[in-house]
């Protein structure tokens, strides 16, 4: 038998194990530090895409399988080590995405009410480490920094109203606090201009067509229409949306203005954050963003970075500090260790990216370990957690988790999340 852990069950975990339970003699381990599995497809897919979260079901599939099996409530690297994980298998994947912000690195960035997308997002989608967050919603300017869709995420939460949300699985504390939101203008700030953004068309053209809210570009910053032939065409449609925005402006009482050429340089407040100070930007040759000296301020009692994540080392994982994931080689990091997904290419590309990326990391495992080495495999592991007193949540436990969120759900809604570890546990009577 050969015995295979991955650490992760988010997307690139579950395609991995996908592929590697069609192989003979095999036993998957897929072991996260929550007691609920899917990684960011329960709590970073905005709630209020509920079809793109639906491919948990795939995943489910997969879980269900005989050989593959859900480890939850194990965090690796606290409950058990890498070493000894290596010891127990003969491959330890690292599935464990970038859950970590990219740090703003700016003045005044430690501010209170400067906060990071992987925390407003966890915080609203129910993460139970961002379950206390209560970003601060009273002023009515936000500034939310970077040009890719997940600043789109953000600002379409921030804009809608109570009854945009109706059969979205927002959690009840973000429901609740968005719809006392004083929020009123939000500002989407790019170093860049409508050519370099990283935005895809639907995302985008979503901000047309919300209830209260009207999304707003300067004409001025939009190069000339012909230029739009040289893009790719889901490039193209996206820029057309902007196009569009900048010829029909709406009056809405929630703006959603797109400020290019923008770089914040400063943040500012007595004791919280009260304006952002952006310096106007120009391309240069090579089409990266360069200051004019020209400033302006933008008054903000919320600051949200989307400007991408890392993956948090792990002690005697060689790592690469520039790119903020663990250093590798297609997937192998050291004999025996491996790395798929956010945690191997860093936090770019969609879903469905991590599927190749799963299947090939996955080929690679089988083609090194052979018929296997007589590894202890799930047996050692059990005996491992159980001589520490950890009790893992099986697959079983998990389901019984996602009935009673079901049970709990709002009229309209899916489910209703619980947002701490001890509610899910105590779901299943622990
Ligand atoms: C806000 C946001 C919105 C997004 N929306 C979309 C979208 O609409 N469409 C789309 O295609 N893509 C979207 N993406 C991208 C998509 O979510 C990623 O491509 C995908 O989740 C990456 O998969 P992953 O498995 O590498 O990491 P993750 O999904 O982050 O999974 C990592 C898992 O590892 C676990 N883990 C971490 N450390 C440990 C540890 N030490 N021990 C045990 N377990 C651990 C975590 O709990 C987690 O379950 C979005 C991303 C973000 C951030």
């Amino acid at each position: 038998m050969r015995h295979v852990a991955i650490v992760g069950s988010g997307p690139a975990g579950y395609y991995t194990a996908e592929t590697l339970q069609k192989a003979d003699d095999i036993a998957v381990d897929v072991i996260d530090r929550l007691p609920v599995p899917y990684g960011l497809i329960r709590t970073g897919v905005a709630p209020d895409h509920q079809s793109i979260k639906a491919v948990s079901r795939r995943y489910e599939g997969v879980a269900l399988t005989d050989n593959v099996r859900f480890v939850g409530h194990v965090a690796v690297g606290e409950d058990v080590s890498i070493d000894e994980l290596l010891s127990l298998y003969d491959a330890v994947v690292l599935a464990t995405g970038a859950p970590n912000d990219r740090p703003l690195g700016i003045a005044g960035a430690d501010l209170p009410g400067v906060i990071g997308s992987a925390a407003f997002v966890g915080w609203y989608n129910g993460h139970p480490d961002f379950a206390d967050l209560d970003p601060p919603l009273g002023a009515p300017g936000v500034a939310v920094i970077g040009n890719g869709n997940v600043a789109l995420d953000v600002a379409r939460i921030l804009a809608k109203s109570p009854a945009e949300f109706a059969g979205s699985d927002i959690v009840a504390h973000a429901r609740d606090a968005l719809a006392h939101s004083g929020v009123r203008e939000i500002h989407i700030l790019g170093r860049r201009g409508p050519h370099q953004i990283a935005m895809t068309p639907k995302e985008l053209g979503e901000l047309g067509h919300l209830d209260r809210a009207s999304p707003r570009v300067d004409p001025a910053d939009l190069p000339p229409e012909g230029d739009d032939a040289l893009l790719e065409p889901g490039m193209r449609k996206s820029v057309t949306h902007l196009r569009d925005f900048a010829a029909n402006p709406v009056a809405k009482p929630v703006t959603i203005d797109f400020d290019f050429f923008a770089s914040p340089v400063a943040i500012e407040g007595d004791g919280r954050v009260e304006r952002v100070i952006v310096e106007k930007t120009e391309l240069d040759a090579d089409l990266r963003s360069r200051g004019t000296g020209e400033t302006y301020a933008i008054d903000a009692g919320l600051v949200i970075s989307c400007i991408g994540y890392q993956t948090p080392p792990i002690p005697g994982v060689p790592y690469e500090h520039g790119r903020g994931r663990f250093a590798n080689d297609e997937g192998r990091i050291l004999p025996g260790l491996y790395c798929v997904g956010w945690a191997r290419r860093g936090p770019t590309g969609t879903i469905g990216t991590n599927k190749p990326d799963g299947a090939r990391v996955a080929e690679l495992v089988l083609g090194d370990i052979g018929r296997g080495a007589g590894k202890p495999g799930r047996p050692g592991l059990d005996a491992l957690l159980a001589s520490r007193g950890a009790t893992p949540v099986t697959f079983r436990d998990w389901r019984r988790i996602e009935e009673a969120e079901v049970r709990a759900a709002i009229e309209g809604a899916p489910r209703e999340k619980f947002v701490s570890i001890e509610a899910m546990l105590a779901a299943i009577g622990r």
